[in-house]
């Protein structure tokens, strides 16, 4: 009897603490919030209030949109630019002096400029930029691992999975938006998808969804060839000699435009990677160099979208983050115990979008939010699968 008891009790023990550890109102400020629970049987149970997209729901819909992600770039060097701690200390900042040349300025608002010029002035006026904790603006990713693939599914399937809890190379069996547009007679073949990192044809499932994805460093196929594929093809064959699983970000823009200006896709995914490959490494000189460039290239894809017809005053930019990572000196790691990891940013801009600028005021968004906003920007609506848990 004594036992049949425990036995009965136990269970009940053990998924209150799980339920409790997981649960936002119980959160100290150490663990991510998260916009679910578990219940007694360990199954989530999501607030729908945080499935909500972001924006209005009359805003008026744009014919293209550029998705843009900076792998593991804080919103501390977003907001703040450079960091006083690491770009003086010469173990993350070799020849620092030099550095703080370039970078370093008394106000935050002078250093990200110095950073992101681009940022600040274009879409730090004329956009939306999500997740200033200064002033209480929070972005959040929802799954509990703060690690890529984790945080890219999210992103793009509209809901953390608790399932997904490493960067393994396995096929994502959750349906993602990019593949349910591609799907839509309007947006069939018009959805291409261009990544350094080269565990995304299986975040995106490229089997399944059939989506255009050049990732890593795959070739491009193409029976004609342009000068410009040919050349990236051989530099990519024939001078790449150390291949990582991160292609350097600059090629990996250099095939995205080519293609956006020969094939015009309606919808299209930027995912750059050095900036966590360089924070891994330790070095914060390269990893602000890195940022400094991805916003060289926004500036270009900007241009880009301007000076074409059919883009122009008709395209929208989502810019974000998969994940945030530990500060000070575990400022070159993320992960689950980690503290500052699950912190992110989010920035939108493109017409009918309002220049609210920085967000200066209290606010709480979560990554997964982000998938329902991509559709909305094009008129749609996306209806994503739940998991079977659910
Ligand atoms: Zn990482």
């Amino acid at each position: 009897m004594k036992k049949m008891i425990i036995c009965a009790v136990l269970p009940f023990i053990i998924n209150t603490a799980w339920s409790q550890r997981n649960n936002p109102l119980q959160q100290q400020n150490s663990l991510p919030p998260v916009p679910y629970s578990y219940d007694l049987y360990k199954k989530p149970v999501y607030d729908l209030e945080n499935l909500q997209p972001i924006l209005p729901k009359d805003i008026a819909p744009v014919q293209n949109i550029f998705i843009i992600t900076l792998d593991g770039f804080r919103w501390q060097e977003l907001f703040n630019g450079a960091d006083s701690i690491l770009i003086s200390d010469e173990d993350f900042t070799p020849a620092s002096a030099t550095l703080k040349s370039m970078y370093w300025a008394p106000t935050p608002e002078e250093r990200r400029k110095k950073l992101m010029p681009f940022f600040w002035s274009v879409i730090g006026a004329d956009g939306q930029a999500y997740g200033n904790r200064f002033y209480d603006n929070k972005v959040n990713v929802a799954n509990p691992y703060a690690m890529s693939y984790p945080g890219y599914n999210e992103m793009f399937t509209g809901l953390p999975d608790p399932e997904i809890t490493s960067n393994k190379k396995i096929d994502n069996p959750n349906r993602n938006v990019l593949e349910y547009l591609n799907k839509m007679p309007l947006f069939e073949n018009k959805v291409a998808v261009f990544t350094s990192w080269d565990v995304f044809p299986y975040i995106l499932n490229r089997t399944r969804s059939g989506v255009l994805i050049n990732s890593g460093y795959d070739t491009l196929a193409n029976p004609a060839l342009s000068r410009e594929e040919t050349l990236i093809n051989k530099t990519e064959d024939g001078y790449i000699f150390e291949r990582t699983h991160t292609r350097y970000d600059q090629l990996t823009f250099l095939v995205a435009k080519d293609y956006i200006r020969k094939y015009r896709p309606r919808v299209v995914y930027l995912g750059f990677g050095e900036t966590d490959e360089f924070a891994h490494q330790g070095r914060y000189d390269l990893y602000l160099e890195q940022a400094n460039q991805v916003d060289r290239m926004l500036a270009n894809l900007w241009h880009l979208v301007q000076t074409t017809p059919g883009y122009a005053g008709n395209t929208s930019l989502i810019i974000t983050t998969d994940h945030g990572r530990g500060r000070n000196n575990k400022w070159t790691s993320h992960g689950q115990f980690i503290n500052g990891s699950s912190q992110t940013w989010l920035a939108l801009m493109g017409p009918g979008l309002l220049p609210l600028g920085e967000i200066k005021e209290t606010g709480q968004l979560y990554q997964q939010q982000i998938a329902q906003t991509i559709a909305q920007l094009l008129g749609e609506h996306f209806i994503f699968d739940l998991p079977p848990f659910f």
